[in-house]
């Protein structure tokens, strides 16, 4: 069979640890046999981080602007631990956070669903996506502790010296204070990511705050996203049969639970921050949850939500058998490919992408699987497999398809 060509390379990033071995193994199973893959690489491995002062997390994030699509590996975020691990001039900043940074994203996660593995909210038979807003709020504040009686205010100076002041109390004993901020130009972005993503995957948008409360917080977001809907979306969004619609927060958490999923619940940052990882435990595994960044102007970083498994990669190390699972990798990279498909019109790219997945699938369903979902699956015949051995048996499914 003739391999599939490309046109546009893919950035890709490559990361660390048991990560990094998964990383190899897919491209080598079921990435090379049928692709002539193009991609420009870029080595975020922690080692050669440190070699370039991080100067390569900077270049990936600028050649995914230049390109359009990224495919990343999980990396490793350094701490003082790390420092000794790796001889480190500098605890790195996270490249995500840099990479975030750079492209003005907004984080989509999805849970990836299989039979046998059942979200603990019976009637979830959809995913269930989340957008969280990733600028400031409460991760941006400033603090006080407040020592006793005192007036505390709320001062805003401009540019020209005119100043707005609030009360907030007029304490009369020991307490605490905290201050946040976020831009409009921020929401703006989130706003748009949250509309281009609705349309791009053809489902339902759900925005939610405590408005009645906040009531020029919370509102200036809901006013951001109006406003944006009614001038550049509402059209679209009639004629892609889907649906905006802005809910108290309150009252979103309950329709949440009740409803059959296959929608995206966009959050603000704290709020997303927490109902992210209720959904995820929810649907059932990290290691089954996929992650994008996309950019207000329409640039993609596909990744998995889990990590660099490092306590798997000590056993590595060590010799033993490792049973990592590589679904949410296998699906970073099935993302980017048909993105890039539907980019450059590549039929075949976008047919193999969607057929990798159905292959995943299907190998799950079939009761194969590593050591973290045969844990928590209802399927009665289970066969644990190897990191290695899972992604073989993926490839046998995707031949026989
Ligand atoms: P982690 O890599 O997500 O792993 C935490 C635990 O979750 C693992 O020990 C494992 O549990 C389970 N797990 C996660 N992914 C799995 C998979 N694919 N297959 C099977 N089990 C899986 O988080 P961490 O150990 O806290 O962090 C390790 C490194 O990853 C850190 O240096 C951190 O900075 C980095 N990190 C990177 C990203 C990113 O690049 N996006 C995100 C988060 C963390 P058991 O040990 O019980 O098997
Ligand atoms: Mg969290």
């Amino acid at each position: 069979m003739e391999k599939i060509k490309m046109t546009t390379p893919l950035v890709e990033m490559d990361g660390d640890e048991m990560t990094r071995i998964l990383w190899k193994m897919i491209k080598d199973e079921l990435l090379l046999p049928y692709i002539d893959l193009k991609t420009e690489y870029y080595d975020l491995g922690l080692e050669y981080r440190n070699e370039t002062n991080d100067q390569v997390t900077l270049d990936s994030a600028e050649a995914t602007k230049k390109y359009g699509v990224a495919v990343k590996c999980a990396t490793i975020t350094p701490n003082a631990a790390r420092m000794t691990e790796y001889n480190l001039k500098e605890m790195w900043k996270s490249p995500n956070g840099t990479i975030r940074a750079a492209l003005d994203g907004t984080v989509f996660r999805a849970p990836i669903v299989v039979k046998g593995i059942e979200p603990c909210v019976r009637n979830w038979e959809k995913p269930i996506t989340l957008a969280r807003h990733a600028y400031g709020d409460v991760y941006k504040n400033t603090e006080i502790k407040v020592p006793g009686a005192g007036k505390a205010e709320l001062v805003f100076t401009a540019e020209d010296g005119t100043e707005i002041r609030e009360t907030i109390h007029q304490f009369t004993g020991a307490g605490i204070l905290q201050g946040i901020h976020n831009t409009d130009k921020s929401i703006t972005s989130f706003a748009k990511a949250c509309f281009n993503y609705a349309l791009d995957t053809k489902q339902d948008l759900w925005f939610a705050t405590k408005d009645t409360i906040s009531k020029k917080y919370d509102h200036n977001f809901k006013d951001i996203f109006q406003d944006i809907y009614e001038k550049e979306y509402a059209e679209k969004f009639t004629a892609a049969g889907i649906e905006y619609f802005y809910t108290l927060i309150d009252d979103a958490v309950a329709r949440v639970m009740k409803a059959k999923g296959g929608f995206i619940w966009a959050c603000k940052n704290y709020d997303g921050d927490v109902m992210s990882d209720m959904v995820s435990s929810a649907f059932g595994s990290l290691a089954m949850m996929t992650s994008v960044l996309v950019s207000p102007d329409g640039v993609y970083e596909y990744e998995a939500a889990h990590g660099t498994v490092q306590r798997h990669y000590y056993k590595h190390l060590k010799g033993e058998e490792t049973s990592t699972n590589s679904v949410a990798t296998i699906f970073a990279w099935t993302g980017a490919l048909r993105k890039r498909g539907e980019l450059d019109g590549i039929k075949e790219l976008i047919t193999f992408a969607d057929k990798l997945e159905k292959a995943t699938i299907q190998t799950i369903e079939a009761g194969k699987m590593t050591k973290d979902l045969a844990l928590i699956t209802s399927l009665k015949e289970v066969t644990v497999l190897n990191s290695e051995n899972f992604i073989k048996a993926v490839r046998e499914t995707f031949d026989k398809l």
